[in-house]
């Protein structure tokens, strides 16, 4: 296409979109030139080029192809053609290829706080993070993919992001894609709409290195699992690392087909532990420490850690949460962090974790309600009678603890986790058909969370 051909397509853009939106949108596009099949139009921000692609990008290649340029995609870059967020680890030297991040958007942001530096190791998550620190160093791929998971705020975003930085430190020629599963959905969902699944799926086979946090968030939405699944085949394939997270093990997400349950079981799979009193204890001493950089003036009491990490046993943020509000408040009221302030201070946070459902209360709850003694529900009776009690018993336990099916298992006299996984699924069967069940779910639920 010359600048001629473009100046025809330009007048009849401008009869079918009409004069304002013409205007507003197609005449600030300043015609580049075509190569190998991708058109390029230059644009004065990338949120313009962003809007254009998003609204009139589809109209455009039309147009263009049924003018007889041979036509793949339309790329629309900013003069400075250095759109690519500034967060994102560095990308492969400039070319004068137009980027694909012009059209489909990368990853997320990295947080600077989530390194290796400030990220405390101890027992509970000194595998998660010998395997992070082993991706970091960008060598040969020796497992992939590295699968980590944990509860809630253990620390696997913080580790997915450490890995990032450190690997833009150390091989700045990789491209490292780091987002949420949701994002990935977000954005497949996108390229369907806007008709740029090619890019879509150029952008995520032209990396290196696929991080995608939170993965349990795309269970029971099939095509995006499917996409999921080949944008994963292809990057192995390759042998570009891939790194997954997620709040559970690969085979406990619902919901997840089970080629891919298989496929992120070929890897290497750590797990963060919950954190224990040492590692708790090591974060809050770590943290203190910046804290104290930001509030010079104020003084702690070093048992009023030890008491933290005694108390709060729930996850890091809250620990961490916890110990930012002592600070803020204590250099706001200019006194000394004591215990006495610091149950003051944290009063409904303390209350909160207090409240933590254990398995054994559980099973004294039921075996009252269902009449049955509490030796029986750990024995091994297979009774009805106290069968069933027993598997609503289990059901609540994976429900409302975040205890694992193994644990749970085996405090119901070391039972294996498939019996516990079958009793969990039974009762959520039952609860379908039987109000009856329904009911006492309800009921005991409530009287657990009193
Ligand atoms: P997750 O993604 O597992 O829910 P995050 O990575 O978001 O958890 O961690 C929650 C918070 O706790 C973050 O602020 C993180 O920096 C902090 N954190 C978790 N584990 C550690 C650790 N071992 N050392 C230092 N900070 C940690
Ligand atoms: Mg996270």
């Amino acid at each position: 296409m010359t600048q001629e051909q473009w100046g025809a397509l330009q007048n009849s853009i401008r009869e079918s979109l009409g004069p304002s939106t013409y205007t507003t949108w197609i005449e600030p596009l300043e015609f580049q030139g075509v190569d190998n099949g991708v058109v390029s139009f230059g644009v004065p921000t990338s949120f313009f080029g962003n809007y254009v692609s998003q609204h009139y990008g589809e109209m455009l290649l039309y147009k263009i192809q049924r003018s007889g340029t041979e036509a793949r995609r339309v790329a629309f870059l900013t003069s400075a053609n250095s759109t690519r967020k500034p967060e994102l680890p560095a990308a492969k030297p400039e070319a004068d290829v137009p980027r694909v991040a012009e059209v489909v958007d990368a990853g997320a942001p990295l947080d600077p706080r989530f390194t290796f530096e400030s990220f405390v190791v101890g027992k509970p998550n000194e595998l998660a993070h010998a395997a992070a620190r082993r991706v970091a160093e960008g060598g040969e791929v020796t497992f992939n993919p590295l699968f980590l998971y944990g509860g809630v705020g253990l620390g696997k975003t913080h580790l997915m992001h450490a890995i990032a930085w450190e690997l833009q430190q150390r091989a700045p020629e990789k491209v490292v894609l780091y987002l949420s599963a949701e994002q990935f959905m977000y954005r497949f969902v996108q390229a369907l709409r806007d008709k740029t699944m090619m890019e879509f799926k150029q952008m995520f086979r032209s990396v290196d290195v696929l991080m995608v946090d939170d993965v349990q968030f795309i269970a029971g939405k099939d095509s995006t699992q499917e996409e999921f699944f080949h944008t994963f085949n292809a990057l192995v394939d390759q042998r570009k690392q891939i790194i997954i997270s997620a709040d559970r093990a690969p085979g406990e997400i619902k919901g997840l087909e089970e080629r891919i349950k298989s496929r992120l079981q070929c890897g290497l799979i750590v797990d963060l532990h919950p954190t224990d009193y040492e590692l708790r204890l090591g974060i809050l001493q770590a943290k203190s420490e910046q804290q104290a950089v930001t509030h010079p003036s104020v003084e702690l009491d070093p048992r009023v850690l030890e008491f933290l990490a005694l108390r709060i046993s729930t996850n890091v943020r809250v620990l961490e949460g916890a110990l930012t509000r002592l600070y803020a408040f204590a250099s706001l009221v200019g006194q000394r962090i004591t215990m006495e302030l610091a149950q003051d201070c944290l009063a409904d946070v303390l209350r909160a974790s207090e409240r933590k459902i254990t398995i054994e209360e559980i099973q004294r709850k039921v075996s009252e309600h269902y009449n049955i003694r509490l030796s029986d529900m750990i024995g091994p009776k297979r009774l009805r009678l106290i069968a069933r009690p027993r598997q609503v018993a289990m059901y609540l336990c994976k429900h409302m603890t975040s205890r694992s099916l193994p644990e749970i298992g085996r405090h119901f006299g070391g039972r294996d986790h498939t019996t516990v996984m079958h009793g969990v699924k039974r009762i959520d069967e039952l609860k379908q058909q039987d109000g009856q069940i329904a009911e006492d779910l309800e009921m005991l639920r409530r009287a657990l969370e009193a």
